[in-house]
């Protein structure tokens, strides 16, 4: 049931409102002619809400940046008149996420869940609350490659405050909300003229966009999401790890373009005057010394082995302790690795393997 009908420009101008108490960040278009394909989408700072790219395919990064940023100061420290202070840095800037495809908004769940658990983490929190989420239903397949269909990610209805789906080419939105801030912010009944409650021939319109959307999403996988876990769990000694890793570089990349990874590793950088400060960075499973520990053991030192244990956690682990989406099907990862290495080819080949094993006599 949609909540709403929304225009274009009084979506615009309703964005444009938002900016007035909050930071606006959502997809922008980049042309570079050199790149494939020429026309990429980033998630930028926006001044005003007609710099945003709506119907963007997909972004280059995910919006994991925006709460849990590549290198963030945790606290700062400083010695004046012989005297030590430390302080936490916290950042409460208020902000508008606009245009988050159902994917990363699972993935935004599940950093909230290891964010939240256990020993809470107050700066990502932090965050979190203050960030508005406007999410957008993508209608067919972002881009190639994707998998989100299999991972059950390509739909859903939580973990935002707005989500809006283009029901026409004339870009008339439905809205969904699933907050008060987000009814506040799109309250049909303050009409004006592009705001408006849903009639019978709107509902009609979105059932036949789900509809649509639910035959433009094919399977990748040969198994359901379900068994994943199960066959992982006789995948540990395949030759596969070995065979794959040999065209591994070790560089992490696959890592920092996941939405759904969140391993980070703490510094501290001094200063001369005896300040500082405490800085925590991505850090990447698939990087030759992230298992390297004092003594000079490394407990994952092969390629093969990284690799094993980044799929473990991706396709089973992260949901055992979670029950949350370890991959969301995005396939950043693969889009990112020079070296061609596909999580969902492997996953296909891992499923072919278990499937021999067991029709053999
Ligand atoms: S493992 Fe790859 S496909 Fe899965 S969420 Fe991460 S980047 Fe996306
Ligand atoms: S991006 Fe590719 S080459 Fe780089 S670590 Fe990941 S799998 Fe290996």
């Amino acid at each position: 049931m949609l909540d709403g009908i929304i225009s274009h420009q009084e979506l615009l101008r309703r964005i444009d409102a938002l900016r007035v108490e909050r930071r606006l960040i959502g997809p922008v278009a980049r042309v570079e002619p050199e790149c494939m394909p020429p026309v990429r989408y980033f998630y930028q700072p926006v001044e005003r809400a007609d710099e945003l790219a709506l119907d963007f395919t997909y972004c280059v990064q995910s919006p994991k940046a925006v709460l849990l940023p590549p290198a963030e100061p945790l606290l700062r420290f400083d010695r004046e008149s012989g005297k030590f202070r430390a302080g936490p840095v916290i950042d409460h800037t208020p902000t508008a996420l606009i245009g988050v495809h159902p994917c990363d908004v699972h993935a935004i769940e599940l950093l909230d869940a290891v964010f939240s658990n256990g020993n809470a983490d107050g700066h990502y929190l932090a965050r979190r609350r203050s960030l508005f989420i406007v999410a957008v239903d993508c209608p067919e397949p972002c881009t190639e490659g994707v998998f989100c269909r299999d991972m059950e990610t390509h739909e859903t209805d939580r973990g935002f405050d707005v989500i809006l789906y283009r029901l026409d080419a004339d870009r008339r939105y439905g809205v969904v909300f699933a907050s008060d801030a987000g009814r506040a912010w799109l309250n049909p009944s303050l009409s004006s003229g592009g705001m408006r409650t849903p009639n019978s021939d709107d509902e009609r319109t979105f059932i036949r966009y789900r509809q649509n959307k639910e035959r433009a999403f094919e399977p990748r996988l040969p198994m359901p999401r379900r068994e994943l876990p199960e066959m992982m769990a006789r995948s540990y000694d395949s030759l596969l790890w070995e065979a794959t890793a040999q065209r591994c570089y070790s560089c992490g990349s696959c890592n920092l373009a996941c939405p759904t990874c969140y391993c980070f590793d703490i510094r501290d950088e001094n200063e001369l005057n005896g300040g500082g400060c405490r800085l925590r960075e991505w850090d990447a499973c698939m990087a030759r010394d992230f298992a390297l520990v004092a003594g000079g053991h490394n407990f994952r030192a092969k390629p093969g082995q990284r690799l094993r244990h980044r799929l473990y956690r991706k396709a089973a682990w992260i949901e055992a302790q979670t029950g949350l989406h370890g991959c969301v099907g995005c396939a950043r990862c693969d889009r990112a690795c020079t070296a061609k290495i596909s999580i969902v080819e492997m996953l296909g080949q891992l499923a072919e393997e278990v499937q021999h094993a067991g029709t053999r006599p």
